[in-house]
């Protein structure tokens, strides 16, 4: 079996095998451009490194040392020649990108005597140190697993020392006096010498990068972004090119647009006379990268160069890293470049209009979960104008944040789990911040540039995050911050613009998000080649615009408890559920009819001649009944009963499993009136609107919690009676439906005889999933992440819909309902009618609609164009 290609055998499509840093390199090789040369050994062989329980095996190794020889040809130099040595970097590369999550080792080969020969070579030793010196700290960081900053605080104290600011004032005896330190250090940490052989650093560091695929921070990264643990990392070892040889040197990052705007123009940042991690790793503030321009012109126009022909050729932005040794400039890496989600709109619509893609490629390229991101809030203009700024930094990732302050990642998860609104703060963050990252509502760090690790996290994360406020300084151990004469501790508020940069002391009020033209233009296309509608559940005017705007074509579902709750008249609400008379009942509900009315004529307003399904009374009675002692006393008074009878009523309705118990249709039967009074709102108000506003309102009536075809026949009889009677005295005509929703499993599995009685199924595939498990939706957070924990469920079934199991009987609903109605519309109002993969599923089974709530309908509308493309 091949273990190892070179880059002239590799090329992108091998990304499973190569990984895509070694996949890439050897496709940039392919087309020209310039990369050092190198070789990558496999994922293939990275796991059976890890099945062999971390060994190299012979056969491998032999083959690493015949490419090296190849390598060495390549370059006419020796790895390990004392006059001239060919040094090499190794670099991690998974298929997935897990920027920062790996490890790399840079100059490799470098020795106590090599680095001589380099010094005297390059006619410059002060670059052979500052490399070695380099060599001793990643390596004993990546393979030997000393924590970097013990090598970095060395560092800090010759500077200091010395009064030195930059790195690059160190000279070679400080460098000298360095390395023996680092070797040092090795030697009492590890009771071992650095070695000194250059083939065995090769095998160490090999060993260490697939190693590094199993370290708790990629295993985080990867459980964070659903990567699975099974694919291993390829190895990458490569000819170095150095940018710390002097000031026509450097080295740098670049995105072909710009990843928080996606403005079509190069966005970056870079260092001379620097190597590898300075640029991301924050420690020096980098450059932008347009004024390369004014240090190293013919290297800035070659840039440019390169950069149009990656695009073109990847037809997608890429993320590529470079080095620029002694004037010539060399790339290292590129990539599909992440971005915000405002971005991928822009960069996809641009691409589309610039005719570098077509329409379905730019509806497929924005991922429907990250148009989350564009729909939040903004702060308030006017609250912002009031607000106390602080500082500013880098708008590093947009969005308005607002949160208390931690400053370890630890203590931020725990205030976060505590139901805390939390901003992490950090001097920087490192790969081990990411969970914190993750949870809390914002990043601000104090140090690092646009590329630095918190930005580029936080936008792939579509998290707000302000970098680099050099204004404020961090006490990360005392847990405060310090700008000017102003402290702020653990605990204290603050708010982050991540749009501008900018940092407010306190709370500042948020406000709805304003859609660009460009994603007003992804919607309009996706809706060209979507084929399910997009419903919204709304149970009120406000949530029905803001779902219209969003671009919903009907309500698929309007809960009427909701508006039972209203302060205004849920006491006419509770007379009726104490009621112990129909007649009594009666009166209650006739209290409550020109509420309900309203209510509908608010809605069917909105809503014009789109579908309005309103589905009848659905949860037990007794949630509606008052639980603090006050407002029981209160309710007595007011329905002339005693404290003690008003408890007997509400013990009495109270249920061991209400889920199971008392609710939705079972109401309707036992208490006609209730749904009575319901129909006839409906009803009445579609007529008034009807007649007020000339709109040919559209009436859905929908009843829930359907077992029997018995009871659905009882039931829309009922309906249909009521109706008819009001339209025939109206003198008008209205275009209404009498459906229901399949949530039982019995529905499911008899959905032929139910759809005798019905014009439309909803699947409530929140009850269905509860009852198809048979665990309460209520109560499934208590084992729920033991199950995912354990991967017994892969994803909460609550939120991404069970394929197999509910999923087989939403199927078995469709094709039955179908048999005894060809075209019985069909559509789904649980929560996961929002869900992309759900959706996706319901495009699958040929539902004609899905509905979910108002801020889901852009990325349905998204994500039902990419099912059908
Ligand atoms: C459902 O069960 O999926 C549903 C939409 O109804 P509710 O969530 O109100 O029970
Ligand atoms: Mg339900």
């Amino acid at each position: 079996q091949k273990f190892i290609y070179n880059f002239q055998e590799g090329k992108t499509e091998m990304k499973a095998l190569l990984g895509g840093k070694g996949a890439n390199l050897a496709e940039m090789n392919k087309i020209g451009l310039p990369v050092p040369p190198g070789f990558t050994i496999t994922t293939e062989a990275c796991i059976r490194y890890l099945e062999m329980g971390e060994k190299l095996d012979e056969n491998l190794q032999k083959s690493i040392f015949e490419y090296l020889e190849e390598l060495e040809k390549e370059n006419n130099k020796k790895f390990g020649d004392l006059k001239d040595p060919l040094l090499l970097s190794v670099r991690s590369g998974a298929v997935t990108s897990m920027p920062g999550m790996m490890d790399t080792i840079l100059n490799l080969g470098l020795n106590d005597k090599s680095v001589k020969g380099l010094a005297k070579k390059a006619s410059n030793p002060r670059f052979a140190y500052d490399s070695y010196r380099r060599l001793i700290q990643m390596f004993a960081n990546v393979v030997l697993d000393i924590p970097g900053y013990e090598f970095d605080n060395l560092l800090e104290k010759k500077k200091e020392k010395n009064d030195y600011n930059n790195d690059t004032e160190l000279n070679v005896d400080d460098l000298k006096e360095i390395i023996e330190e680092y070797k040092s250090l090795i030697k009492e940490r590890e009771q071992i010498e650095f070695p000194q052989k250059p083939g065995e650093q090769l095998l160490m560091a090999v060993k260490a990068v697939f190693s590094s695929w199993n370290n708790p921070r990629a295993r985080s990264y990867r459980n964070i972004n659903d990567i699975p643990h099974d694919l291993g990392t390829a190895v990458t070892v490569q000819t170095m090119v150095f940018g710390n040889i002097g000031e026509n040197s450097g080295t740098g990052v670049a995105f072909t647009r710009n990843p928080a705007t996606g403005e079509n123009k190069v966005f970056g940042e870079f260092l001379l006379n620097a190597q590898g991690e300075d640029v991301v790793a924050g420690i020096r503030t980098p450059k932008d990268i347009n004024e390369l321009e004014k240090f190293l012109p013919e290297v800035y126009t070659e840039l440019m160069e390169i950069t149009r022909i990656l695009e073109k050729h990847y037809e997608d932005m890429q993320d590529i890293e470079f080095t620029i040794q002694e004037g010539n400039l060399y790339l290292l890496q590129t990539r599909t470049g992440k971005r915000t989600a405002d971005a991928a709109v822009k960069i996809a619509v641009d691409m589309k209009d610039e005719g570098l893609i077509d329409k379905k490629t730019a509806i497929l390229r924005v991922d429907p979960e990250d148009i989350n991101q564009l729909l939040h809030p903004n702060f308030k203009e006017d609250e912002l104008k009031k607000a106390d700024l602080l500082a500013i930094g880098l708008a590093a990732s947009p969005g308005a944040a607002t949160g208390k302050i931690y400053f370890r990642s630890e203590d931020a998860v725990q205030a976060v789990t505590d139901g805390e609104d939390v901003i992490l703060v950090r001097k920087e963050t490192s790969p081990e911040d990411i969970e914190g990252m993750a949870k809390t509502n914002g990043v601000l760090t104090s140090r690092g540039g646009m590329t630095s690790h918190a930005a580029v996290v936080a936008r792939g994360m579509g998290k707000c995050c302000v970098a680099g406020v050099g204004d404020i300084k961090v006490d990360e151990a005392a847990k405060k911050f310090y700008i000017d004469d102003r402290v702020f501790k653990e605990g204290d508020y603050i708010s982050l613009n991540g749009s501008l940069g900018e940092v407010y002391a306190g709370i500042v009020e948020t406000t709805d998000a304003h859609l660009s033209d460009n994603f007003k233009k992804l919607m309009q296309w996706s809706d060209q080649y979507r084929k399910l509608k997009i419903y919204t559940n709304a149970d009120n005017q406000k949530d029905a615009v803001i779902a219209l705007n969003f671009g919903a074509e009907g309500i698929g579902l309007c809960r009427t408890e909701h508006m039972f709750f209203d302060s205004s008249r849920i006491n006419s609400v509770r007379e009726m559920i104490v009621a112990n008379t129909s007649k009594k009942r009666k009166k209650a509900l006739d209290k409550l009819f020109p509420y309900q009315k309203d209510d509908f004529k608010e809605l069917f307003k909105v809503m014009e001649a789109k579908d309005l399904t309103i589905r009848l009374l659905d949860p037990p009675l007794h949630e509606f009944l008052p639980q603090e002692e006050s407002e029981i006393k209160s309710l007595a008074d007011e329905l002339s009963i005693s404290i003690q009878e008003l408890k007997t009523i509400t013990e009495e309705l109270a249920e061991v499993n209400p889920m199971l118990g008392h609710r939705g249709c079972r109401l309707g039967i036992s208490y006609p009136e209730i749904y009575k009074m319901q129909v006839k709102a409906i009803i009445s108000a579609a007529l008034e609107v009807k007649a007020e506003k000339g709109y040919d309102v559209k009436a859905d009536i929908m009843i829930p919690l359907i077992g029997t075809e018995k009871e659905l026949a009882i039931l829309r009889e009922q309906t249909l009676e009521l109706a008819e009677e009001l339209i025939a005295k109206s003198d008008a005509e209205l275009n209404y439906s009498i459906g229901t929703m399949i949530e039982i499993p019995r529905a499911a599995l008899l959905a032929d005889e139910i759809a005798k009685h019905a014009d439309f199924f909803s699947f409530g595939t929140n009850d269905l999933t509860q009852m198809t498990y048979g665990f309460s939706r209520d109560d499934s957070g208590r084992f729920i992440n033991h199950y995912l924990e354990q991967e017994i469920f892969k994803k909460d079934p609550f939120t991404v819909l069970d394929q197999s199991g509910v999923g087989k009987l939403l199927k078995m609903g469709v094709e039955l309902g179908r048999k005894t109605k060809e075209d019985l519309k069909i559509g789904i109002c649980g929560e996961h009618g929002g869900e992309p993969a759900s959706i996706d599923f319901c495009h699958k089974i040929a539902l004609d609609y899905v509905s979910c709530s108002p801020y889901r309908v852009p990325i349905a509308r998204l994500a039902a164009a990419q099912s059908a493309i």
